[in-house]
């Protein structure tokens, strides 16, 4: 008799009584957390890095020649270390802290974009990002006097690569595009884009605020020149995420911003700069938060990434099915048998989705309302605001199951 393999998934029972918020009540229901795209819950060993951290070993990094300034600085650079093995980077020191996504874009538009962008240069972008990826480059591209172009996306919220010659043809000096939308849950792939782009003389900025914490991501394996993601979307602290780089772009990048631990020597006209990544971390960094967004990776590292990617996507096809199965509801983004991230968009025909967000509210069911920070993508679909509902390893088919059935109570409210 032919032995079934088990497929390997996670433990889902066992994760959710890691994380404590789960036991709270929402208008006396159980909560229903599917807003993960937006920020994620954290793991009781996440609270307690942070506890342990500032109740036995905080000092300033970088600083104190004792003890507990050498604790605090080995733990400071043990992140640096988990975050370089979790995405593949070179090395360690190719691993800026930054806040997160939003501040990683903005260093490199402005540190590198101010020294390497001129008149007339293009930047490319697609018209499926999230804010933080257009509006920095649509500042520089007014400071510099370059143009902008956009990979456009088809109906479905894929990219469309038909005319990508023509949008990489001439001055291009960076193509940023993010690796999954947070609007859609489409995975662009982000080999071909970055050969491509490569190809045509352009450095290549990942924006992975929505793969980091979803997927197995090899920095060194997409080729790309700068990847950038936020801690608290993967299980970690909020103020805390990174950039990781080429080494030669951080060297050659002058840095953003000055003052202390950033400098090698100073005088009263001159400084020179730190080695990277020191050059970019000016003044007390945030270094309590990068110890929990350790303690996350050591969360989320065991798990095995490809099982959080299956789980997400698994959750994703079980709510599109419930949710196509409901007339008058509107799914978006890719087709079901397309891989896609653990994000669901949706509309309920003649109910704003402030509305449907509110009243799954009551059924203790949080997903977001609006744009989702995509107002081009959302012009692109022809639709001013989407319910979305997202995913994460704490979440479970029975909760797909009471979002579902709150989507057929808000047709009922609303219908009357
Ligand atoms: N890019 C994407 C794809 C995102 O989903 C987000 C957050 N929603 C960001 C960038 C910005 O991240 P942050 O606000 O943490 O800087």
């Amino acid at each position: 008799m032919p032995t079934t393999v088990p497929t390997p998934s996670l433990d889902v029972a066992s994760i959710r009584r890691d994380f404590p918020i789960l036991e709270r009540k929402i208008h006396g229901k159980p909560l229903a957390y599917l807003d993960n795209t937006a920020t994620t819950q954290k793991p009781a060993s996440v609270l307690k890095a942070l506890e342990d951290f500032y109740r036995t070993r905080n000092a300033n990094v970088h600083r104190g020649v004792y003890l507990l300034g050498e604790e605090a600085t080995a733990d400071y650079e043990g992140a640096r270390e988990k975050v370089a093995r979790f995405v593949n980077a070179r090395a360690a020191e190719d691993v800026v802290f930054t806040r997160g996504t939003t501040e990683s874009v903005n260093l490199v538009s402005n540190a590198w974009g101010r020294v390497n962008v001129g008149k007339g240069d293009v930047i490319v972008s697609t018209e499926m990002e999230h804010h933080s990826n257009l509006v920095p480059w649509q500042l520089l591209a007014q400071e510099r006097g370059a143009i902008l172009r956009h990979i456009p996306v088809d109906g479905h919220g894929r990219l469309d690569l038909t005319d990508l010659d023509r949008i990489l043809d001439g001055p291009v000096k960076m193509v940023s595009f993010t690796w999954v939308s947070n609007a859609l849950g489409t995975v662009n792939p982000v080999v071909e884009l970055t050969r491509r782009a490569h190809a045509a003389g352009a450095l290549v900025f990942v924006d992975a605020a929505q793969s980091v914490p979803h997927m197995p991501v090899d920095f060194q394996a997409t080729d790309a020149d700068f990847l950038a993601f936020s801690g608290h979307k993967m299980l970690g602290p909020t103020g805390i995420g990174a950039l990781v780089a080429k080494r030669k772009h951080l060297e050659a990048m002058p840095p953003l911003f000055g003052g202390g631990e950033m400098i090698r020597e100073v005088t009263l006209q001159h400084a020179t700069w730190a080695d990277v990544p020191s050059k970019f971390e000016a003044g007390t960094m945030n270094y309590a938060d990068a110890i929990g967004l350790g303690a996350a990776i050591d969360y989320l590292t065991p798990l095995g990434m490809d099982l959080v990617h299956a789980h997400g996507r698994a959750l994703a096809c079980q709510a599109m099915r419930a949710l196509q199965a409901i007339p008058g509801v509107t799914v978006y983004g890719p087709p079901i048998e397309e891989n896609r991230g653990g994000v669901v968009s949706f509309s309920v025909d003649g109910v704003h989705a402030h509305d449907v967000a509110g009243t799954l509210d009551q059924d203790g069911i949080a997903v977001r309302a609006g744009h989702h920070c995509a107002m081009p993508l959302h012009a692109r679909l022809g639709v001013p605001a989407t319910a979305r509902a997202s995913f994460t390893v704490y979440n479970d088919a029975a909760e797909i199951d009471r979002l579902a059935a709150g989507v057929r109570k808000v047709k009922a409210v609303f219908a009357r």
